[in-house]
């Protein structure tokens, strides 16, 4: 039997979105099925299954709306998409996601190429979609994630002060939540910490996720550093599929079965069984064979003796 107590961080579990459509292979549907169903199965209950972009973009997503409608047979489970705009808002709240997730570049250069848009334009498409929201299905939580808000591959440094600019901007469009994400894997502690401060004094409640790379191995940390500044919900993709794709050979995200285990090991409950976890991975391989998958603790596995406080059984 689970333990019914709240847990004190959500683990967003990203993998199915951002991983596969980092990877060149398309996972088929069904196996992408059995692998949310694994995730969920650990415990899990907040997981972005799904990007509404054009399959002539991203053939990985073509089956976007039957992922979701499986994904909503599942629980407990807050199901989210990511939509780049209006048209894939829509989409989304058509296949009945719970929560939409829309990416909004801090470096005018990144979201130029990104979404050929000005960041002005992104707030306006925001706004449009929340009104969308508003008016279909008012229940459905919105939430903006800066992406390069630590810094940027096309034009290095992203100021801090545009950053916190662009998070009010966000807040005022309306969504419920602004997360901050380090794209490039750029951010290290002190930048979090200092960030996450700032955005909190400006926005406060509606201060959201932090989604955090583990490109240059300072995933962990930094994800260390927005906890201590009060963030609790934390983005990680299951073996640090995709996140990367500039970097081959080089984990992108954080690795969910490492933040889990980082957590729980401090005594911070995440919902999360870290053996059904670990199994949750062969789920992945089996749909994405020869991939490469990471993860220090699964290499390592648990030390001994090792209990899970909030989960029995
Ligand atoms: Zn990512």
């Amino acid at each position: 039997m689970r333990d019914t107590t709240t847990p004190q961080v959500l683990i967003s579990e990203v993998g199915p979105r951002d991983g596969l459509q980092s990877v060149k292979a398309t996972m088929p549907t069904q196996r992408k099925f059995a692998w949310i169903d694994a995730l969920h199965a650990a415990g899990l209950r907040e997981i972005e299954v799904a990007s509404f972009v054009p399959a002539t973009l991203l053939p990985q997503m073509a089956d976007a709306s039957e992922v979701v409608q499986h994904a909503l047979s599942l629980p407990g489970l807050t199901v989210m998409a990511l939509v780049p705009n209006v048209r894939g808002a829509q989409a989304a709240l058509a296949a009945g996601a719970h929560k939409l997730t829309i990416p909004v570049s801090a470096s005018a250069a990144h979201s130029m190429a990104n979404v050929r848009k000005t960041r002005e334009q992104m707030i306006d498409e925001l706004r449009a979609i929340v009104a969308l929201r508003d008016e279909r299905a008012p229940g459905v939580k919105v939430e903006a994630g800066i992406s390069t808000a630590f810094g940027c591959t096309l034009q290095g440094e992203v100021p801090e002060d545009e950053v916190v600019w662009l998070a009010a901007q966000c807040a005022a469009a309306g969504v419920d939540d602004v997360g901050l994400s380090d794209t490039t894997g750029y951010a290290n502690p002190a930048q979090v910490r200092r960030l996450f401060r700032r955005v909190r004094a400006e926005i406060g409640d509606k201060t959201g996720a932090a989604h955090m790379h583990n490109t240059r191995g300072l995933g962990l940390a930094n994800c260390l550093a927005a906890y201590d500044e009060g963030v609790r919900t934390f983005d990680s993709s299951l073996g640090g599929l995709g996140g990367c794709p500039y970097a081959p050979g080089a984990s992108g995200n954080v690795v969910t079965e490492d933040l889990v285990f980082m957590f729980e090991a401090m005594g911070v409950s995440t919902g999360v069984d870290l053996n059904r976890l670990m199994a949750a991975r062969e789920a992945l391989k089996a749909g994405l064979p020869g991939e490469p998958i990471y993860g220090m603790t699964p290499e390592a596995g648990l030390p001994k003796g090792f209990v899970q406080e909030a989960i029995h059984g």
